[in-house]
């Protein structure tokens, strides 16, 4: 980037401003807010569960009771949002358990809505938690092998989507990757008289090896072949552009890029070719990487969060879901004089 007008040393000397606290942080270009968080949390039958996932130190698998519990506490500290996602009893072909009027997510929703009604209750719309082979999408078995189905998987998510609205949430959040699923559920929502139900979609989600810790949260790892067939290929940046577009022409009101910290780019790219509201998904080994590596005395963990959330303002996200939500709500806290 060349600059029209700039100062030149020795006019110019750009250490001036970085000589107090007071005087970098008066002139700082992002800030990190903590209005910006969001928790996403996962949530199993029961009482009074809390299942660790050993490989996301500090994150656990909860029963309602105590997820609820888990949110009180993260909004206590002004994290104004939480996404959910739900781990069934039961799985099965149709993912049943996703559009269950009684379902672990749409049971869950109702009771944080009732218990923290000014809390953002986000759900995530996918299948692949509640099929028995783990994949987001129905499954045709053939001799050659086996394929997603896009187009009959649009109908499982569009009910999805309708049971989250009507147990309560306030905006869904489809991360599915099939084509056309965001126009489903714009249509199916609006025919059931939710024309004021937000869609946050993951517009941008790669393939990524990022998300390993996840499917342990989850339970969700695919029991044969990988999501490659309708993720996007790490390699395609101008392609991921095309999908965000398609997802607001489809009816998307807000956009995400998952991974985070691996597509700043284009996180950047998103924002300032579309201007929408844009999310970053900081996914689970973002996370379990900082952990591991400050729990061997390596790195200073907050400073590291801090400093990748910041980077992720930097690169365009407005919204940033963190699974150290609630730590980053306390730090700033803390740090208030
Ligand atoms: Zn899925």
């Amino acid at each position: 980037m060349s600059f029209a007008l700039t100062g030149r040393f020795p006019a110019y000397r750009p250490r001036r401003l970085r000589q107090s606290p007071a005087l970098r942080r008066f002139v700082s270009e992002t800030r990190l807010n903590v209005g910006q968080l969001t928790l996403p949390l996962f949530v199993r039958a029961g009482r009074k569960v809390r299942r660790a996932i050993e490989a996301m130190p500090g994150v656990f698998q909860f029963s309602p009771d105590e997820l609820v519990r888990q949110a009180a506490q993260a909004h206590e500290l002004d994290v104004p949002a939480v996404l959910l996602f739900g781990i069934p009893d039961a799985k099965d072909e149709k993912a049943s358990g996703a559009y269950a009027r009684n379902g672990i997510v749409q049971q869950t929703v109702r009771l944080l809505k009732k218990e923290l009604p000014e809390l953002i209750v986000i759900t995530d719309v996918c299948l692949c938690e509640y099929m028995s082979h783990g994949h987001c999408g129905i499954v045709e078995r053939r001799k050659s092998g086996a394929r997603i189905l896009n187009d009959p998987t649009l109908k499982l998510l569009a009910r999805t989507a309708v049971s989250h609205a009507e147990a309560g949430a306030d905006i869904v959040a489809p991360s599915d990757m099939m084509d056309g699923r965001v126009r489903a559920i714009r249509q199916a929502l609006d025919r059931g008289g939710f024309t004021a139900m937000p869609i946050m979609s993951y517009a941008a989600k790669f393939a990524s090896a990022f998300y390993g810790p996840f499917r342990e949260a989850a339970e969700s790892a695919p029991r044969f072949g990988d999501r490659r067939s309708y993720q996007m290929d790490a390699a395609n940046a101008r392609e991921a552009l095309r999908e965000v577009a398609l997802d607001i022409e489809e009816g998307a009101d807000i956009v995400m890029v998952k991974p985070a910290l691996a597509c700043l780019d284009i996180l950047y790219r998103v924002k300032t070719e579309f201007g929408y509201p844009t999310a970053a998904y900081s996914v689970s080994a973002e996370y379990s990487m900082i952990k591991a590596a400050a729990g061997n005395g390596w790195i200073d963990e907050r400073a590291v969060t801090m400093e990748t959330l910041l980077a992720l303002r930097r690169a365009g996200a407005d919204i940033l879901i963190t699974y150290a939500a609630t730590d980053v709500a306390r730090w700033t806290r803390e740090s208030k004089p």
